[in-house]
This record gives C-alpha cells, structure tokens and sequence, in this order.
C-alpha cells in the first residue's frame, strides 16, 4: 500500500474540491504546487489590508444551486455586482450595453428609440460579415462599434478587427433596459475575505509541498500514490509529444496608489485604441473596502511564450486537434485523473470547474452526495 490515496497535481479550484470530498471519505492526499502559494488563479495577495486579484479579477457568478450552496458553505459572499465601466477617451459608457450606454451615446430615453438607432445602423452590413468589423457592425451598428468594441478587440487580439475571423465574436449582448448587472446568473459575489479563505478550507486535510513541479520528479512522486489528479497542461504531461498548445497571456502592472479611490468603479475598460491596456482593476471595490490607500492593476494581453503564464487556450481547430490527441492519450493512462482548465485545455469560469470537480468527485466516489456531505 502506497503512502498517500491520491496526489494532487496543483492546488486550483478543481483539486481543491476534489481534496475536499476525498477528505471527506477519509483519503490521504498530498498536494504537489509549483507556486509558492495554493489557490492557482483565484488566490489573493493582501497589500493595504486590501485582497489582490493576482492572476486576474476574479467575480463569482453561477445559475447552480448546487455550486452557490457548496461556496457558501466555506464562505460568506458579499453583495458586489460587477457592472464594469467603458472609458473611451474620457466618455464613460455603461456596460453591458444598455439604455444607460444608449442614453449616454444618443441622448435618447427609451428603448423603442435606442432600438431604432442600432437597427438603421446594422444595416450598412450587407449579406454576410466577412470579417470581425463587420460580425461586429452587424450586431450592434456603428457607432457602438467604434467606440466601444473596435479599440479592445484590436489590443485583445494584437490585431485589426478587418484582419480578424468574423466568428470570434459570435453575439455583443445588447439589453434594452437600464440594467448594468455584466451577467445573468442567478448568483453572484465575492467571498468575504477574499478567495483564500476558500481555499483554505478546500485543502485543509492534506499535507501540501509548495514551490515544486510534479513533472521534475514524476516517477518519484507516482510512487507515493495510489492515484494521481493532475491539473497541470495536457502536452507539458506527455513531454510535448505532439507539439505545444497555444494560449493567450496577460501581462499584470500591478501598484499601490496613495488615494483611498482612484476610479470609483471595480473594473473599468478602456475601449480606444491607443491606451495600450485594456482594463484597470481596482480590487478594493470587489469587497467596498475603505482602506486609506487603494491598489490597481492594469491588465495587457500578450502573446504567450514559453515562461509565461498560459492564461486562455486558443480555440482555433489547429490547436482543437492538438488537444484531441493528448487527450486520448489521457484516456489510456492508468491510475491517473485529468481535470481543470490546463489538463482539459479549455476555458473554464470557477462555477464550471466546480461543476466538473462535482462530476469526478461523484464517479470516484460512488453514490457520494454532494449537497448531504458537505453541510
Ligand atoms: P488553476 O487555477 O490554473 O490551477 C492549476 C494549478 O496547477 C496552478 O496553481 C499551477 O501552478 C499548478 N500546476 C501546473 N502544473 C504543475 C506541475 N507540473 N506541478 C505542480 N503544480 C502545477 N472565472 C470566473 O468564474 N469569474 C471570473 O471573473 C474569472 N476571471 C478570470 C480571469 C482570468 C484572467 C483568468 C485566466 C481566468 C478567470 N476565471 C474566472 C477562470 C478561473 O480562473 C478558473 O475557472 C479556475 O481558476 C480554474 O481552476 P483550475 O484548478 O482548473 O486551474
């Protein structure tokens, strides 16, 4: 018998959960991370008594009940509703689109009004768009385009959105109401004290090595158990074989600023072309901190090279393909469970990978019940 029942290979949202539910059944688990700190994405740093979303802004947001029961039940949520700010050259518009960006475009106040504008618009697009530019004007018009979409797509992409692939962008949600709520869940916040607080109970049962890579050492470390749950890249597990998957990266300018607000809003988008970021985040508004001082980050896209943080996959067929092979490759390997948004190579909101723990849990764990276990 082997030391531990399973080795956790990263310590994200998904390993968390599986580490939960196998603690719950009474498993040994030993958590391998090449960070210096568990929580993968989500974690936060604390600068000014303030939680920093250090791989990105964070916002919790589900339809499931059995997902917002789960978190809750390891954290209290606060209110915070993310309604993020276009700043295009200094006009700030409303987002998602809606009457409030109409009103502040137009002048106009109703959405019969506001509806008749976009429709006149929509029509310069004859046939079908060819290009992003193009989806783009056919969704929402003009002037929308210009100033709110065309900028940020360009620095997104690295690219014209004349040059771009007109199915990148498959629908620009437009509300004709004054509802400035970004998403449709049901749920939604941000748990008090930062997501730390979470992980820390996800992992609370199991003995952890920070700051080491699993593939450095692999065979050393299958030693130890039973089962491996491995969340790291698909390719890097099998040694690049095929070749290596692409992602997007972001580049995070992170500083400390000696104003208690500096923008008013958690997230503000900047949608012309020039700014060479596309959003700054100032983190103390996810949880209506009142701290003296404030921090921001600005956020860059970047092309990802080998060093950089993969932060999105790419999802063109090319890459699509790629996948398909490791991951057969996977379905052969024994005793080892691939999971999260590196080893499935696809992108994955926290609620998703919750779900999908949820799923694994429940195979592995016959006839375990998530909502009874973890009350
Ligand atoms: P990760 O959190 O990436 O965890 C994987 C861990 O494995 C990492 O810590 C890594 O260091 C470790 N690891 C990898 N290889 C090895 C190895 N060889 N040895 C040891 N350790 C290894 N979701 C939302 O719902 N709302 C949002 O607002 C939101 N914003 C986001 C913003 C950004 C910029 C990004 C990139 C994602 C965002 N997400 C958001 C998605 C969210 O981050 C993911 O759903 C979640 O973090 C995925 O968890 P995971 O366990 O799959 O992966």
């Amino acid at each position: 018998m082997k030391q531990y029942d399973y080795l956790l290979v990263g310590s994200g949202l998904f390993a968390g959960v599986f580490a939960y539910f196998a603690g719950k059944q009474g498993k040994k688990c030993l958590v391998l991370e090449k960070r210096d700190h568990l929580g993968g994405n989500i974690y936060c740093e604390e600068t000014e008594g303030i939680h920093v979303h250090k791989y990105g802004a964070h916002i919790f947001h589900t339809s499931s009940r059995e997902v917002w029961d789960f978190v809750n039940s390891l954290a209290e949520f606060n209110r915070y509703t993310n309604s993020p700010v276009a700043n295009y050259k200094g006009e700030m518009y409303n987002m998602p689109f809606n009457m409030n960006t109409f009103s502040r475009m137009w002048g106009i106040s109703t959405p019969e009004e506001a509806k008749k504008i976009i429709q006149e618009q929509r029509k310069v697009i004859k046939g079908e768009p060819k290009n992003l530019e193009e989806q783009a004007i056919s969704l929402v018009g003009t002037h929308i385009y210009q100033k709110l979409v065309k900028g940020y797509t360009e620095k997104q992409w690295g690219r014209e959105c004349k040059d771009l692939p007109a199915f990148i962008i498959k629908r620009l949600p437009v509300r004709y109401t004054y509802d400035n709520n970004y998403f449709n869940d049901l749920y939604q916040g941000i748990p008090m004290g930062g997501y730390n607080v979470i992980i820390d109970k996800l992992f609370a049962g199991c003995e952890v090595r920070l700051g080491t890579d699993y593939l450095e050492n692999k065979k050393e470390y299958d030693a130890l158990a039973e089962k491996v749950v491995y969340t790291g890249t698909i390719d890097s597990y099998f040694g690049y074989r095929f070749g290596r998957l692409q992602y997007r990266s972001l580049r995070f300018e992170t500083e400390v600023l000696d104003t208690d607000n500096f923008q008013g809003n958690a997230v503000i988008n900047y949608t012309d072309r020039e700014t060479p970021y596309t959003r700054i985040i100032e983190h103390k508004h996810f949880e209506f901190g009142t701290q003296e001082k404030t921090v921001i980050t600005k956020e860059y896209p970047a092309e990802w090279t080998e060093g950089m943080e993969p932060y999105y996959p790419v999802n063109d067929e090319k890459n699509q393909e790629l996948y398909k092979r490791y991951e057969a490759l996977a379905a052969e390997e024994k005793n080892v469970i691939f999971g999260g948004r590196l080893a499935e190579y696809r992108y994955y909101d926290m609620d998703k990978v919750i779900e999908s723990a949820f799923a694994c849990v429940k195979k592995e764990f016959h006839g375990i019940n998530i909502a009874a276990d973890h009350r």
